[in-house]
């Protein structure tokens, strides 16, 4: 069986036609995902006893004539920011290195009711405050088209274990283009839902009102089959939606002929030669496809950046006051008071990056900066959905770039971390919004790097992205 390029559809057909049981399969690919894990560092924790397990499941279905539901017996990842009951859940950060949780996510409950296998979790930076992956305590993941440099992030373990073909699908994490942005780098399809689309249930908040959960696929098809499986109305978040969730996978074959397609003029700006280059010859695909191709503008993209590192580091700080040692995290010994152990805790656990937000969020919620910083960046989040909802008005979806450049190499950006923040200009709007987008592959660069073109719909138009996208890679193949 050869694993690394296998579909949901061929993990189907495979079971269906006995080539291999869902043991043998997920046995074997935890195999080659151990094997291969040398050269990515992707996957920190592998929870064998419990795929196994699962594939088990699926075959007694199987042996009983029933059907093992959408992701019966295919292997998947998760990462490590998501919840999993029993099995080790780090966030990337020591302060969590041996946190086991007592619940499932509502997502890993859903995906393994699908029928789901989960192999083991994914690195990923620190509380998925990244974009490189860099910020992880448990070291970098290295991208599999290009081991010196870096897969994205911050996501950047789901992204490389589904191209490296260690997993069919996973899950990863969205706050500011976590999961379009590794999708891009590594050449894979990441997609971010409408916020409120997938419970957030058992996602460790990083920023809550910008936080998604989303799926990653090597084709558009299987990300669409895992988003369909995920999404949905849960209890359990109350910002959760009750929209109904069409069958993404079967709405993908149809035209594309005048669909109408905004170029946001502010997202052409600043783009590495390369890079422009493959999204342009994506346009002219679209074209050739029968999309009306019109230029649009979207003009509070500029303040974009500043507008969303006040946002989430505000949320950020918050979130995070409940890692102080009492509970559930790493707690510093030797501290003689209780203040001594929450600092001490909280100075050797937590990485740069977090307290750098930490500090950042913290003062902009402070009494006397509040109305200056928090309050102006919430107005200018409203300006920023605006441009968008006048956009959908005119157009049915935007097209852009994902990054302004391809895979940096590791270790190039993160002695700046202003530089590293700019790198997100394309991706955070989208999340201010709440619209749902996506990476598709569009092409390489030089020296195999993949880039990624981004579409972007409306709330809750997943439907039409996805077909865009699936009418996209057929043309493109
Ligand atoms: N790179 C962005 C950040 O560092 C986005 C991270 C994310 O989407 N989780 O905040």
């Amino acid at each position: 069986m050869e694993i690394s390029t296998l579909t949901i559809d061929g993990v189907k057909d495979g079971l269906r036609a006995r080539r291999f049981s869902a043991v043998e399969l997920a046995g074997e690919a935890l195999r080659f995902a151990r094997a291969e894990n040398s050269k990515t560092n992707a996957y920190l924790t592998f929870c064998e006893e419990r795929a196994l397990s699962a594939a088990a499941a699926v075959d007694a279905k199987l042996a009983r004539g029933e059907d093992p539901g959408p992701l019966g017996g295919v292997p998947v990842a998760v990462k490590d920011v998501i919840l999993t009951r029993g099995v080790r859940t780090t966030c990337g950060s020591r302060l969590l290195e041996n946190y086991v949780p007592p619940y499932d996510a509502t997502a890993v409950v859903r995906l393994e009711q699908a029928g789901g296998v989960i192999l083991g979790k994914t690195n990923c930076d620190e509380f998925a405050m990244g974009s490189s992956n860099e910020n992880s305590a448990f070291g970098p993941v290295r991208n599999p088209a290009a081991p010196d440099r870096v897969p994205g992030g911050s996501s950047g373990g789901s992204a490389a274990v589904v191209a490296q073909g260690t997993a069919v699908v996973s899950l990863g994490s969205d706050t500011g283009g976590s999961i379009r942005q590794p999708a891009s780098f590594c050449g894979v399809v990441g997609v971010t839902p409408t916020y409120g689309r997938v419970s957030r249930y058992g996602l460790t908040a990083f920023a809550s009102s910008l936080d998604h959960i989303g799926p990653f696929g090597r084709t558009v098809k299987d990300s669409a089959t895992l988003l369909g499986v995920i999404a949905g109305r849960d209890e359990m978040d109350s910002t959760s939606a009750a929209a109904p969730v069409p069958s993404y996978d079967a709405l993908l074959d149809g035209n594309v002929r005048g669909v109408k397609i905004g170029l946001p003029r502010e997202y052409f700006k600043g783009l590495a030669s390369e890079t422009g280059d493959l999204i342009a010859s994506g346009i002219e695909t679209l074209k050739r496809l029968g999309c009306d191709i019109r230029d649009i503008s979207l003009p509070s993209t500029d303040y974009a950046i500043a507008c969303y590192y006040i946002i989430c580091t505000a949320e950020a700080s918050s979130n995070l006051a409940r890692y102080d040692g009492v509970r559930y995290t790493f707690r510093s010994p030797n501290s003689p008071t209780l203040g001594a152990m929450y600092r001490n805790t909280r100075g050797e656990g937590f990485g740069a990056e977090c307290k750098r937000r930490i500090m950042l969020g913290t003062y902009v919620l402070s009494a006397g900066y509040y109305d200056a910083y928090y309050l102006k960046a919430q107005k200018v989040r409203g300006l920023i959905a605006r441009d968008f909802t006048n956009a959908f008005t005119e157009v049915d979806a935007i097209l852009a770039p994902v990054s302004p450049f391809p895979a940096f190499k590791l270790g190039e950006k993160v002695n700046d971390p202003m530089e590293m923040y700019l790198s997100d200009i394309y991706t955070i709007t989208g999340d201010l919004a709440g619209i749902p987008c996506m990476s598709v592959p569009c092409g390489k660069a030089a020296g195999g790097l993949p880039v990624g073109m981004q579409i972007l719909a409306n709330h809750f138009d997943e439907a039409r992205m996805f077909r865009l996208a699936a009418a996209f890679e057929k043309e493109t193949n």
